[in-house]
């Protein structure tokens, strides 16, 4: 049996959902991890009236104001694989758009692929010897109990906006 490559995704935004999208289409070859800092999918469109660093230290991630809508319409946003609903105005509000990214999640089935609250806090490739093939070390920190963990991966892709 063919070894599956281990791939960690980096961030549950737009990319890092994309990213696991795909990856997952090809269970047979990938192990998918995806680690995302906060508690949600959807990055830069969750909004938060906050500024500065939230109650678990981490930057506020998001820098969207409250009546933004998009300045692309729906129709050149879109994932090739899934239409905006059809009802919807071309020019979004930032809640349609996160409302997207979360039905994009659920459709998909990503969230069991997903670790919430869990931080990457360092990212390094481990020379492989003579003809071993290079791993990265992936120090990932659980927000809630501080705690760290080290593990090794065949890639990485940083989707971390
Ligand atoms: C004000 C504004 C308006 C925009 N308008 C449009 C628009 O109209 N149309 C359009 O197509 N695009 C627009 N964009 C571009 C927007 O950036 C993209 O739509 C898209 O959301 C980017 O997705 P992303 O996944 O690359 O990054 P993000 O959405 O930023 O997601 C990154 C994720 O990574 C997580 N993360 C970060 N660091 C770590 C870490 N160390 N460990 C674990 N997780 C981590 C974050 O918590 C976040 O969830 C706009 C952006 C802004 C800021």
């Amino acid at each position: 049996m063919r070894k599956l490559l281990r791939v960690c995704v980096i961030g549950a935004g737009a990319a890092g959902l994309s990213a696991a999208r795909h990856l997952t289409s090809e269970l047979d070859v990938f192990d998918v991890h995806v680690f995302e800092q906060s508690s949600r999918v959807g990055g830069t469109w969750v909004y938060s009236e906050n500024t500065g660093i939230d109650e678990r230290g981490f930057p506020i991630h998001s820098s969207i104001y409250w009546n933004l809508r998009t300045n692309l319409p729906k129709e050149v946003m879109a994932f090739p694989d899934f239409p905006f609903p059809s009802e919807w105005n071309s020019y979004l509000s930032h809640q349609q758009v996160l409302k997207y990214l979360q039905d994009y999640a659920s459709h998909f089935d990503l969230y069991k692929y997903i670790q919430f609250n869990s931080s990457i806090n360092s990212v390094r490739p481990l020379e492989g010897k003579d003809n071993q093939k290079l791993l990265w070390e992936v120090v990932v920190r659980d927000a809630d109990t501080k705690e760290s963990q080290i593990l090794l991966f065949d890639a990485v892709i940083v989707c971390n906006g």
